[in-house]
């Protein structure tokens, strides 16, 4: 399983593609894309080998893009339990290596709370923490994510992008594998750095409960997930 993005001015469908196959030796059972575009973005997923997702594609033009290769740990590997996987509003689009393993807990509140799901992921419930945190509380996507993962137990490495702004990825990582690679003007992420070795040799491996904000033509901007400030009344809502 495998986790690949990248944010800058190349077009992003050629690099997450390639990146995806190099990760291919990590083992996987699915796998999938998403490249933004003008306010929108194509998403693609598909069960099997990353040459079947290929198949599925013709071209796809855009300079912001994430790709996963999935090693199912909660529903089967199926088009459906892919990643990237969306929230509900469709705004925000997640990959993810790892388990959420308090994902239940957290899946019967954001269902009282007229959340619907539609794989049998975990992720797919991250997914959704973050949207409710952020709407909620009406917070950058930075921090309902550093929030969501407050609440969190489990191992992740993870990236997130908004529809609405796709000059911005926020990638989180504890447990699992994740490495950043940086450029200028151009960030690349992925599990281990051979999908971006070609394009830079300044790599940075994130620690655990290390986050990333990534922005177009902007400095890296790191920071702790864990701390003490939590808001509440989420907080208290979701310890049932
Ligand atoms: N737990 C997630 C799932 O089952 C991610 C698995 C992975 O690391 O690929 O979809």
């Amino acid at each position: 399983c495998g986790i690949i993005g990248y944010l800058g001015y190349r077009e992003a469908y050629p690099i997450i593609i390639n990146g995806l196959k190099k990760l291919e030796y990590r083992g996987y059972d699915s796998s999938g894309i998403a490249i933004f575009y003008n306010g929108k973005y194509s998403l693609y997923k598909t069960k099997g080998r990353v040459s079947e997702l290929e198949k599925k594609i013709f071209s796809i033009k855009g300079t912001t893009g994430i790709g996963h290769t999935r090693w199912a740990t909660h529903g089967i590997p199926d088009d459906i339990n892919a990643h990237p996987h969306v929230s509900n509003s469709k705004e925000l689009v997640l990959i993810h290596n790892g388990i959420i393993e308090n994902y239940h807990a957290i899946k019967i509140i954001l269902l009282k709370n007229g959340f619907t799901f539609k794989s049998e992921t975990d992720t797919e419930v991250l997914v959704n923490l973050i949207e409710y945190i952020q709407k909620k509380n009406q917070l950058s996507l930075e921090e309902a994510v550093r929030i969501s993962l407050n609440e969190v137990i489990g191992a992740y490495s993870i990236a997130v992008i908004e529809k609405s702004d796709p000059d911005r990825i926020v990638i989180a990582k504890l447990g699992s594998p994740l490495t950043l690679g940086i450029n200028e003007k151009e960030f690349f992420i992925a599990s281990d750095p051979t999908p971006f070795i070609d394009y830079t040799k300044n790599a940075i491996y994130l620690k655990d409960g290390e986050m990333a904000i990534l922005r177009k033509d902007k400095e890296l901007d790191l920071r702790k997930i864990i701390d003490n400030h939590k808001l509440n009344p989420i907080i208290k809502e979701l310890k049932i």
